[in-house]
């Protein structure tokens, strides 16, 4: 049953209504910094028969459109890298489906349909796109920091980096909740192995992928993730298949792959992570008006 009392008093919550303000003001302020970098910002595609595949367990959500199946927009990487055919450097505001298992309720990271912050750039590294998110944080926190008085520390530049490997000999499988709860700055995970990860994240050692995640401190978990990409057709087959699947449902994204895809680089930033961590929230949940909370019907 859709608690529609509960939704209600949730509109009249004034935490809930700063955090949409915040919020605003974030995307507002994304825009105007990445349009001044030289970006251009692409529409969401909400429905499409390719799809990130996702390495977790979340359920495809999908309709039938005159015999074509059409997936609800998981991540929109595989857009992202057609984009950069026409232009160098891009945005979008991607809103996301995914249905997550019922056990991520807990975690006050995961909501069932959420926005990302998606960006990619042609024939750019890894570094090049940490380098640009840590100049867009620290001028957003900073900003949002003044202008709403947020109880919330402006980053500095280098963000701290570790490997995937380091934090998992000191950590082992939990290494991001103890990592996250231990920094008192944003840092950067880099260098996941193979089967942490899609086969579009390029490798470049053995099972090793150029990557990264940006984890929040004080135990507020995943911000971000993104990386180099898998870009010629060989190596995105090899990946596929690697990867366990058949490449039957990869058909499409394959045709175009080997048509020509642009070596890039792009991460995925979650926004109301990022409201939530500004804002100091205990749960996603209470950054947007109306949330579809894992396990919990909603509006
Ligand atoms: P991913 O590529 O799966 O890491 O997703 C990119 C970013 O989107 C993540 O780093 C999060 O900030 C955000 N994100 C992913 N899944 C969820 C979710 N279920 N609820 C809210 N934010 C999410
Ligand atoms: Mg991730």
């Amino acid at each position: 049953m859709i608690d529609a009392e509960k939704i209600y008093q949730k509109l009249k919550d004034e935490k809930v209504k700063k955090a949409v303000e915040v919020q605003s003001f974030v995307r507002y302020k994304m825009k105007e910094f990445l349009h001044h970098r030289g970006f251009v910002e692409i529409p969401p595609v909400i429905i499409s028969p390719i799809t990130d595949p996702l390495r977790h367990s979340t359920y495809d959500a999908h309709i039938d459109y005159y015999g074509h199946r059409y997936s609800l927009t998981k991540s929109m990487i595989f857009h992202k890298q057609l984009s950069l055919i026409p232009f160098e450097k891009i945005f979008i505001f991607s809103p996301n489906i995914r249905l997550e298992p019922e056990e991520r309720r807990a975690t006050g990271r995961h909501l069932a349909e959420f926005t990302q912050l998606d960006l990619e750039v042609r024939d750019a590294t890894r570094e090049d796109i940490m380098d640009l998110v840590e100049d867009m944080l620290i001028e957003i926190i900073r900003e949002s920091k003044d202008k709403f008085k947020l109880d919330v520390d402006v980053p500095s530049k280098p963000f701290p980096q570790v490997t995937f490997k380091e934090a998992y000999e000191k950590y082992e499988s939990d290494f991001e909740v103890s990592l996250s709860r231990e920094m008192e700055t944003p840092f950067w995970i880099i260098d996941m192995p193979l089967s942490h990860r899609e086969f579009y994240d390029r490798e470049y050692k053995d099972g090793v992928l150029r990557d990264m995640d940006l984890v929040y401190p004080l135990g507020f978990g995943e911000a971000a993730s993104g990386g180099e990409r898998e870009y010629q057709y060989e190596r995105i087959v090899d990946r596929i298949k690697r990867g366990g699947y058949d490449l039957k449902s990869f058909e499409l994204y394959l045709e175009f792959a080997k048509k020509g895809l642009p070596p890039s680089a792009g991460i995925g930033i979650g926004i109301e992570r990022l409201t939530r961590y500004l804002c100091k929230l205990d749960s996603v949940e209470h950054a947007t008006l109306f949330p579809k909370v894992i396990g919990e019907p909603g509006i």
